[in-house]
């Protein structure tokens, strides 16, 4: 039989762990990312035994390799702004982030000696550009708290108990008072999150909402040629819509083969990833209107008569991107701009307001940024991140069904419903 655990870490004496554990209420959290050892570091007191289980062998993988390498800890943005980035259920979340603000955040991090800085669209990151600060900044805050992380421990099942529930991982069971659910979502699983948490809420009764990628790159059937590749059209605008919706987003769009990526592709695919039947196009001049870049051909054709339209576009446009642009909309380059026609230019004209791609789907959801979907938030208390439907069981962070757009609003996201469910359970200690 499978022996049933009195938790110890190799750097605790087993004896001594359970004699200062007597009597505190026992609460296992499974993943060691964002949410769970925010939450951890947060719960552990004289009354609280917090068990971190992780699959991993490092805590935090996930952050390691978030802001690319940076960690992009939060927004600092007021309340009101953060929850305008929340895509999915920012309702459920205003409770949370009311309470554990980013501001509330970055006093963390600095008080905890690793001080952060503030960039372009208020993105916060640490000082010193590398998330390991921020990874061992949670982790040393858990171990001064008294927190157990376990590592290579992949928790298989949880199972509720006459009293309690017993959390099953291959080698040892866990007896909880209340297990905490950290468990992410199911992007990028070889950092660990590989949606094993809704497996586990289902099997506790609860709901899943469909899991879809978010924050991922938009596929196109059109072949997108080496030269765009990694090519960035700066401030332009990407529009989507089918007969029920439309949408349109400003700023940066990068191309990856057979797919839109950058800032806005990324924010889009956040919004359309429930949709069907799409159409995407993009602006390339979206702040000349038709008639400003009307005059602004006319100049240019004035300037340079002689040239061909590869000069006129290149005047527009990024040079890598012209002979794209050129057989995407059959553009005729044989012409001299002295022969260019009112009819060719008003066809130019409506090809840079409006370059179409065909819609091929969104990324595979290994490949988003975030998950969206999971937990129904319905089933979720928003002020205690505890289950409506099984009472000592809490969930956190990304397994839940909520995202948001890039900026450092989905760390905040793990970090504050982290806290509402650390503060719920040391509440409950002295009800
Ligand atoms: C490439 C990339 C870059 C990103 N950059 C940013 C950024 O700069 N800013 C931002 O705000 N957001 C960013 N995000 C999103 C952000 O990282 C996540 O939203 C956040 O980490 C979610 O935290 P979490 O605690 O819910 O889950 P995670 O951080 O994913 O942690 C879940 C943990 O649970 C563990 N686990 C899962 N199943 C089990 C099991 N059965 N047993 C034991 N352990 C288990 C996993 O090993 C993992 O450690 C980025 C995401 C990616 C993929």
């Amino acid at each position: 039989m499978m022996p049933v655990d009195t938790c110890f870490t190799n750097s605790y004496n087993k004896k001594e762990m359970s004699e200062k554990n007597k009597g505190k209420k026992r609460i296992v959290c499974i993943g060691a990312g964002a949410s769970g050892l925010f939450f951890a570091l947060n719960c552990a007191d004289a009354e609280n035994e917090v068990i971190l289980l992780d699959s991993n062998a490092k805590v935090g993988r996930k952050m390691y390799i978030s802001g690319k390498g940076r960690c992009n800890i939060t927004n600092d943005c007021e309340v009101k702004e953060f929850i305008g980035n929340i895509v999915r259920n920012p309702r459920f979340l205003y409770s949370a982030i009311n309470n554990f603000k980013p501001a509330d955040t970055i006093a963390f991090f600095n008080e905890h000696g690793c001080p952060l800085k503030t960039e372009r669209g208020n993105r916060v990151f640490p000082v010193s550009d590398h998330a390991s600060d921020i990874i061992d900044c949670l982790f040393f805050a858990c171990r001064k708290a008294g927190v157990k992380i376990e590592f290579e421990k992949t928790v298989k099942e949880i199972r509720k108990e006459k009293e309690g529930f017993l959390v099953s991982c291959a080698d040892r069971d866990y007896h909880a008072d209340a297990v905490v659910i950290a468990t992410g979502g199911r992007s990028y699983p070889s950092t660990g999150s590989t949606g094993d948490g809704y497996r586990f809420a289902e099997s506790l009764g609860h709901h899943i909402v469909d899991l879809k990628s978010a924050l991922c790159p938009i596929r196109v059937k059109e072949f997108i040629p080496r030269e765009c590749l990694r090519m960035t059209l700066k401030n332009v605008s990407l529009s989507a819509h089918n007969a029920s919706f439309k949408k349109t987003l400003f700023g940066d769009l990068e191309f990856l083969p057979g797919a839109l990526s950058g800032p806005i592709a990324l924010s889009m695919s956040s919004l359309i990833n429930r949709l069907e039947d799409l159409s995407v196009e993009v602006d390339l001049k979206p702040g000349l209107d038709e008639e400003k870049l009307d005059k602004r051909l006319l100049r240019e054709i004035e300037v340079a008569p002689n040239k061909d339209v590869y000069h006129l576009l290149g005047t527009l446009l990024p040079r890598e991107f012209c002979s794209f642009f050129i057989e995407q909309t059959k553009t005729d380059t044989s012409i001299k701009l002295n022969s260019f026609t009112k009819a060719m230019r008003s066809k130019l004209l409506h090809d840079l307001k409006h370059f179409p791609f065909t819609f091929d789907g969104l990324e595979d959801i290994d490949k988003g940024i975030v998950t969206s979907g999971g937990v129904d938030v319905k089933e979720v208390d928003p002020r205690t991140m505890e289950s409506k439907l099984c009472k000592g069981v809490y969930f956190i962070g990304e397994v839940l069904d909520v995202d948001a757009f890039t900026g450092g609003f989905n760390m905040q996201i793990a970090l504050s419903t982290g806290h509402a469910c650390a503060m719920a359970l040391k509440k409950e200690d002295h009800d």
